[in-house]
């Protein structure tokens, strides 16, 4: 039998994790199902940045680069995410955007090692995030290489010994398929290629052991799953045998800038790298932003109490499973295609559907208060060119009566045909 609205308030009234609703400050009469998209905002953050504001900026000035710890944020940060990831503390820092740290782990993981010119290329999905794709091209431009696209079940027979690098977003923007990253690092390294994993729909969205597939470099974002604030910071990690070689020297990464430095303050005019993972940061790091993005990680540390990473994954499971049944059995014939594989296993933390009208399908849901996002097919692929609604399930604050009301809206819409209004045809720059 479908779940009603009151089956969902039991497992609401069962969910270990529900108290962590509680630390953030949501809208009324809203269903918010694109945390995947932009978080949403912890209550502890406006204070916090009020405090850090007035307190340590206005009163401590620039003291508090010491005083307030301002100078080991990017450290500090790192460390609160590393545990969500499966890396170690002192392993991870936060700094600049996702893009700006694809740029530099590609750039360090080319010139890693003995060049080799039988390596002519790096290998990503083709439906990965598209600046993912770019800043690779870019990078292999750089260096004589070639990007070379392949579909995801395509991976295993195209990695040779002329492959340099793999770059891979863990869960697929558009599909929320999820990616088996052991077997494809233990791939990739059996032919000698290093691995790049981008995190932007892992990290505090499913659990993510890097260290135990031995993944060689990663990047995420701050601003998604983790609910650092829009354009919060972003993580970058390295496996500790490439920065902790003796000629540790050898992993450069391009944006050689004074807070990567062995020593800072030292102003020398030459470039030292600093020790480990601190030499991927470049800059001056945007303090503001970073404050918000630690009230973001508090919560993850609040979320340990309530089961931790293993809770919110059987949550994001529950409430996915649950969507896509209700939408299955209550949206019959009504053209959506479930696009995000069936198997909880092999998804993360989204479901998306394909619909012939699917912006405006969308847009009429936002009308009503439900917040998904929608993402149009794509020319060049043929497996994916339809286009997309996109839910994202955040176990720390999506209740299962939201899922129930979200598929009850969507319902509405189609079966009215409430999406033909003119109104919701009209697309604005970010859709
Ligand atoms: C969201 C996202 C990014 C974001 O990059 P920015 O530099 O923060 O704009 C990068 N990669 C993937 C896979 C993403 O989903």
């Amino acid at each position: 039998m479908t779940p009603t609205r009151q089956d969902c308030s039991v497992l609401d009234a069962a969910d270990p994790l529900a108290p962590l609703r509680g630390e953030f400050a949501l809208p009324e009469s809203t269903v918010y199902l694109d945390g995947n998209s932009l978080g949403v905002l912890p209550k502890a953050t406006a204070a916090r940045i009020a405090q850090v504001v007035q307190h340590e900026w206005g009163k401590g000035l620039i003291r508090s680069w010491n005083s307030a710890g301002w100078i080991t944020l990017a450290a500090r940060l790192g460390d609160k995410i590393a545990w969500l990831i499966g890396a170690g503390a002192g392993e991870v820092v936060v700094a600049d955007s996702t893009s700006v740290n694809l740029y530099k782990v590609l750039k360090a993981a080319v010139t890693l090692g003995e060049p080799n010119p039988k390596r002519r290329f790096i290998v990503s999905e083709r439906s990965n995030f598209p600046t993912d794709l770019y800043i690779a091209d870019s990078v292999a431009r750089e260096h004589g290489l070639t990007l070379k696209l392949v579909d995801a079940d395509e991976l295993a027979t195209q990695l040779d010994d002329e492959v340099a690098i793999v770059l891979l977003t863990h869960v697929n923007y558009r599909t929320g398929r999820l990616l088996d990253m052991a077997a494809i690092t233990a791939a990739a390294h059996a032919v000698g290629a290093l691995v790049v994993w981008d995190l932007a729909h892992s990290a505090g969205a499913v659990p993510v052991d890097l260290k135990l597939a031995n993944a060689d470099f990663a990047v995420g974002c701050g601003y998604k799953y983790l609910n650092g604030g829009p354009g919060a910071p972003a993580f970058v990690w390295a496996h500790p045998r490439h920065t902790e070689r003796m000629d540790h020297e050898q992993l450069r990464q391009p944006l050689s800038g004074w807070l990567g430095h062995r020593a800072p303050f030292e102003f020398t005019a030459d470039y030292r790298p600093a020790l480990g993972i601190q030499r991927f940061v470049c800059g001056t790091p945007p303090v503001l932003s970073m404050a918000a993005l630690e009230c973001g990680l508090d919560v993850f540390m609040q979320a340990e109490r309530h089961g931790g990473m293993p809770a919110l994954r059987r949550k994001s499971i529950a409430l996915a499973a649950l969507f896509i049944e209700l939408v299955e059995t209550r949206c019959v014939g009504h053209g959506l295609t479930l696009v995000t594989p069936r198997e909880p296993a092999l998804r993360g933390s989204q479901v998306s559907f394909a619909h012939a009208n699917g912006f405006a399908a969308m847009q009429a849901l936002i009308a009503r208060g439900v917040i998904g996002d929608f993402r149009a097919g794509t020319a060049d692929d043929t497996n994916q060119s339809s286009d997309l609604l996109r839910f994202g399930f955040t176990p720390l604050y999506t209740r299962f009566v939201d899922v129930w009301d979200a598929a009850d809206h969507l319902h509405a819409v189609l079966e009215t045909g409430e999406w033909r209004e003119a109104r919701f045809s009209q697309r604005a720059a970010v859709t």
